[in-house]
């Protein structure tokens, strides 16, 4: 390899020190860089492109569900903030605010939003009059600021972060309910079927649940190093937004009723979750559903053969780029096939073609797939089918393999020292019958870092609560052995 290409590469190790090796690829494959403020990262082009795959999709499938883009304020005046008791409590010590325009010292300080409830309910309230206007379903495409004091993880936890925030309000709470699930639903399959990252649903302990909301539920997803990854959430709000704010509509009959509201959020945590999944020692990898090239052609050829070789090629990125595939061909002159090789690797593109004087005599191409260098050969011919299910195989490879991690890192336990043991040993989820005393969750938490980040909840997507998952009847609490009716996932976090 040449020094230049040595630069290139990654140097850290996934297994060994996994928040290095992370940092590193986000840096190496050109997603993002530290800014001058501590917790406050810049993302690239290559990084943003990402973004807009999840926004892609996720914005398509909100429209078809009868949700519409606005746009509010990044600044909530403290007064509005101060409406809801619980997101004053909940946010603030995190929140940003700003004190002076200009020169001038504000009357009222301005929070820089870190959710916005507190902007949006109040114009819901004004534009909500009667049943007929319900429900109302808003979501914004933007930034929010959360003052955390933990060290910066690019897209995983940083003080700035790109994210949407739907927010509903709804005529009943089982119409609200049919929200909350749909919404995690979407947030679901936009991790399995667009980040080919398989997620747990469930809904947050009361105790870790929004500030404000009567659920939270969330779709968490489990990483290689055995932490899991809280990659969106969906609250029911139930009527407490809606009662600060006075959301009242009239119904059919022209009696005042208060509405139901919820809110939901994806941020691009979800791609710090896709990226860390899949990555490895030699950079990136990124599933074909989201890469912003989805194949790249390495020509190779001596001086006598070029002209041959680029114009075979050439066809060859015609027809798939006509078949919708997004292709780049590197024909650059001054960098060798190796060099390129190395290259697409760390940037994480999932198929490389190759192609040399014997692929053009023999009327075929050599097919490599980034995540693990399987090889083969296909004829020309059929190349843009074959390109298709090579793409397809290559998900699948992703996918499997993350479920698998998933699939075999549930584990139960039934004692503190038996909970302790396994998350240290192995990592990954362990699920055990609670009482739903938050000390309990405090034991193990002082001992090794690990909470209740889930509880399963049953007959989702219908328009209630579904019910709780529970243990069987004599079951007890895996931590202070009292009865137990509810079943918690414990597992370190991201
Ligand atoms: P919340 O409003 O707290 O329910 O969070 C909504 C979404 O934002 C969840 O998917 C969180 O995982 C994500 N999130 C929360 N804090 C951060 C952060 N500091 N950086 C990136 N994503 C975050």
């Amino acid at each position: 390899m040449s020094e230049d290409a040595q630069d290139l590469g990654i140097t850290e190790s996934k297994s060994h020190k996994p928040g290095e090796w992370y940092a590193e690829v986000v840096q190496k494959a050109d997603l993002a860089d530290y800014a001058p403020m501590g917790g406050f990262i810049v993302t690239k082009p290559r990084g943003y492109a990402l973004w807009e795959g999840i926004q892609d999709a996720l914005d398509g499938w909100f429209k078809e569900t009868g949700v519409d883009n606005a746009y509010f304020p990044m600044f909530i005046p403290e007064s509005f903030l101060e409406r809801e008791k619980d997101i004053v409590e909940g946010f603030d010590p995190e929140v940003a605010w700003v004190t002076q325009g200009g020169h001038d010292e504000l009357e009222e300080r301005l929070a820089v939003r870190p959710t916005s409830e507190s902007i949006i309910a109040p114009f819901m309230a004004d534009w909500i009059r009667s049943h007929r206007d319900l429900p109302m379903r808003l979501n914004q495409w933007c930034s929010v600021v959360r003052w955390e004091a933990t060290e910066t993880k690019p897209f995983f936890r940083t003080k700035e972060f790109l994210w949407q925030e739907g927010h509903t309000a709804h005529a009943t709470d089982g119409e609200a309910w049919e929200e909350v699930w749909t919404r995690l639903d979407q947030y679901a399959r936009v991790l399995e079927e667009v980040l080919a990252v398989p997620v747990l649903r469930g809904k947050k302990p009361d105790h870790d649940k929004f500030p404000g909301a009567e659920t939270t539920t969330c779709v968490e997803a489990l990483m290689p190093d055995g932490k899991s990854v809280q990659s969106a959430t969906s609250h029911h709000l139930g009527q407490s937004f809606a009662e600060a704010f006075d959301i009242t509509f009239a119904d059919e009959d022209e009696d005042e009723q208060t509405a139901f509201t919820t809110s939901w959020g994806l941020s691009w945590r979800a791609l710090g979750a896709m990226i860390m999944t899949h990555s490895d020692d030699q950079g990136l990898v990124l599933p074909p559903t989201i890469a912003p090239t989805q194949v790249v052609i390495v020509p190779i050829w001596q001086a006598d053969t070029k002209d041959a070789v680029l114009d075979y090629s050439e066809g060859i990125a015609a027809d798939l780029e006509a078949a919708g595939f997004s292709v780049e061909l590197d024909d650059r002159d001054e960098r060798n096939p190796g060099f390129k090789f190395n290259e697409h690797e760390l940037n994480g593109v999932p198929l490389r073609l190759e192609i040399g004087p014997n692929e053009v005599d023999d009327e075929e191409v050599t097919l490599v797939h980034r995540p693990d260098s399987e090889q083969t050969v296909a004829d020309r011919d059929g190349i843009v089918d074959a390109v298709d299910a090579h793409l397809d195989e290559i998900f699948e490879k992703l996918y499997d393999a993350a479920a698998t991690n998933l699939d075999e890192n549930v584990r139960e336990a039934h004692s503190p020292e038996e909970i302790l043991g396994t998350i240290g040993r192995h990592g990954g989820y362990v699920k055990t019958p609670w009482c739903g005393d938050e000390a309990c969750e405090t034991v193990i938490k002082d001992e090794i870092a690990a909470e209740i980040v889930m509880q399963p909840v049953d007959e989702q997507g219908g328009d209630s609560a579904g019910e709780p998952v529970r243990p069987d009847a004599d079951a007890t609490c895996g931590v202070c052995d009292e009865p137990a009716d509810e079943i918690a996932y414990f597992a370190k976090s991201y």
